[in-house]
């Protein structure tokens, strides 16, 4: 390949509203364009990188023993309203009419269409177990698309689903896809770890995600230092509280005029924070809760979402608290002035004596307060907090935090999808058997992104060479005016491609601050400098992309050194 011949159209300009360093690179380096909002063109650059990672996936996907087929993008209602999740999927689902006012949406993921096929295709326990995957474009209406392709509305999405007539062998499958998607994501060159995860709306039990580990990550991940454990905080747990400790103080109602947060309560009271007690109060199925987590922690709504009754829980309105507390928020806690409310304490509250709360009156909290002497037992103790660094964790060891990028997600559904679906086999008996289902996605086009905010430096793009549009670059110095200079350049290319490597020709015939300007930005991982001067001495001028020095290498050395990688 030719770079005058090739579509390059770089830009020095920091686009505006790009916040990521992986949107303003991929911008400045052109490999996307925005179409409209979450919605983006991928250029001939930007293609060559999204069609090597595609590649891997692929491959690996391939030796897992996965099959690729291709479902359409536009899906019926009627399929969706099998699972009731037409209603349930919310705002990210595109929903559309054809002419004949039909309504069908557009796929944001496809365990309804794989589920009909398979229930098409397979009818007998010999077809088990058969994992069949695509590589397909995905629409999600999401509420804030940003960051580029890091949260786009059309993406590019690997998207597996495996069948089995029993739950030891959808296991044995889940395991068989993490080790795939280790594979890929080792083969990409890229940090990363596998964690604990919640399964969100497409539901299951099981369930991990893959993370690129950056420290602009929306994704907050807690690690153990005394086990392998690994969870996104969505449900990272510490280890359970010791026993509540006995009472010392009496109760007593301290004047706090204008202390609403925990924070500026113990700094009036010169106690630790740790000592305050948090009301949040919300509304689920049955009515008017409160939840109360430590003053230092702050409430997992995941968590407490999972809790019985809160399934749909909201944040109650300020007339719902003072019909409940008769207080206004800032100054909320569970001792109750009007009747019995329901309290959620969290673990780690309900460990707690002595202890602050708020009054429930405007200008006054509650000191020295102790469970079943000032209060009844909670109703419901349970974990409903993010862990913090520095918590202890089940095994012994300490709770350390690092940012995240999703960019992968295992999970093992079971027979939700199947159950709803009516989807049956025929098992060794001749009896209809309900096969169970996993699901494995792969944020395609989220990886290219993520690649870059783990690597990038202030010249630009750092591929991972497996990644890279191009591993070299040949620059050609002032090819129009000395043709022996363009034909060893050329020649050059012939002996690298020939070599197997994917090395593209600069003889744009740019001034050499420019031309190497771009070929950093775009993060090409080798530059070859084809010059006059250098083959005068029988020499290339080499640098490694995250080298500083450049150095003289004759043809032979060049290839050895580019062969290491
Ligand atoms: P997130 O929590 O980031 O919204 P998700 O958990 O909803 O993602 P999954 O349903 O697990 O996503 O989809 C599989 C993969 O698709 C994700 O691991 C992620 O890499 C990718 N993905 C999801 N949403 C987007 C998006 N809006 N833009 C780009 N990639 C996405
Ligand atoms: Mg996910």
């Amino acid at each position: 390949m030719r770079l005058s011949r090739f579509h390059l159209h770089t830009s020095k300009e920091t686009p505006a509203d790009a916040e990521l360093a992986s949107h303003r690179l991929m911008l400045r380096a052109g490999m996307i364009r925005k179409l409209a909002a979450g919605l983006y063109t991928w250029s001939p650059l930007g293609l060559r990188v999204l069609r090597k990672v595609e590649t891997v996936v692929r491959e690996e996907m391939d030796r897992a023993g996965a099959l690729e087929l291709q479902l359409p993008t536009i899906q019926p209602k009627e399929l969706w309203e099998e699972t009731g999740r037409w209603q349930k999927f919310g705002g990210q689902l595109l929903k559309i009419r054809d002419r004949k006012e039909q309504e069908y949406c557009y796929s944001p993921t496809a365990e309804e269409a794989i589920t009909d096929y398979a229930r098409q295709e397979l009818g007998s326990y010999r077809q088990l177990p058969v994992n069949f995957y695509q590589v397909q474009t995905k629409f999600r209406d999401e509420i804030r698309p940003r960051f580029g392709l890091m949260r786009a509305r059309e993406f590019l999405m690997k998207d597996a689903y495996s069948f089995h007539l029993d739950d030891a062998d959808l296991a044995r499958e889940y395991e068989n896809m993490k080790a795939a998607y280790t594979r890929i994501f080792t083969r990409l060159g890229l940090r990363f770890r596998a964690v604990q995860a919640d399964s969100g709306a497409i539901g299951g039990d099981a369930s991990q995600e893959f993370h690129v580990l950056a420290d602009s990550g929306e994704d907050a991940l807690a690690f153990s230092t005394g086990s392998d454990y690994a969870a996104n905080v969505e449900t990272a747990q510490a280890a359970a509280p010791g026993p509540r400790p006995a009472g010392q103080e009496t109760l007593r109602k301290v004047e706090t005029p204008v202390q609403k947060t925990c924070e500026d309560v113990a700094a009036l009271l010169g106690i630790a924070l740790q000592r305050t007690v948090k009301s949040v109060a919300v509304m689920g199925e049955d009515g008017f809760v409160l939840a109360l987590v430590r003053g230092d922690h702050v409430v997992n709504e995941i968590k407490l979402a999972k809790l019985p009754g809160l399934a749909d829980y909201r944040l109650a309105s300020e007339a719902e608290i003072l019909q409940h507390l008769g207080s206004e928020p800032g100054f909320l806690g569970p001792v109750a002035p009007c009747g019995k409310i329901r309290v959620v304490a969290d673990c780690e509250v309900a460990a707690l004596a002595d202890f602050v709360v708020g009054a429930n009156q405007a200008g006054f909290h509650l000191a020295g307060v102790n469970w079943g002497r000032d209060l009844a037992e909670p109703d419901l103790v349970a974990d409903i907090r993010n862990v913090v660094a520095g918590d202890r964790a089940a095994d012994g060891g300490e709770l350390r935090l690092a940012r995240g990028i999703e960019v992968g997600h295992v999970f093992q559904l079971g027979r939700k999808y199947s159950e709803a679906m009516k989807f049956t086999v025929l098992d060794e008996t001749g009896k209809a058997a309900i096969p169970a289902m996993g699901c494995y996605g792969i944020g395609v086009s989220r990886i290219v992104a993520a690649a870059i905010e783990q690597n990038h430096d202030a010249a630009g793009i750092l591929w991972p060479e497996p990644m890279a549009p191009w591993t070299v670059a040949v620059c050609v110095i002032n090819p129009k005016k000395d043709a022996s200079v363009d034909a060893a350049a050329e020649a050059l290319l012939a002996e690298l491609q020939g070599a197997g490597l994917d090395a593209v020709l600069d003889d744009r015939g740019l001034r050499p601050g420019p031309m190497f300007a771009d070929i950093e930005l775009i993060g090409i991982p080798h530059r070859v400098v084809v010059s006059e001067r250098g083959l005068a001495a029988g020499t290339f001028e080499y640098r490694a992309r995250t080298a500083s020095e450049a150095e003289s290498l004759d043809s032979q050395q060049l290839l050895q050194r580019l062969r290491q990688g």
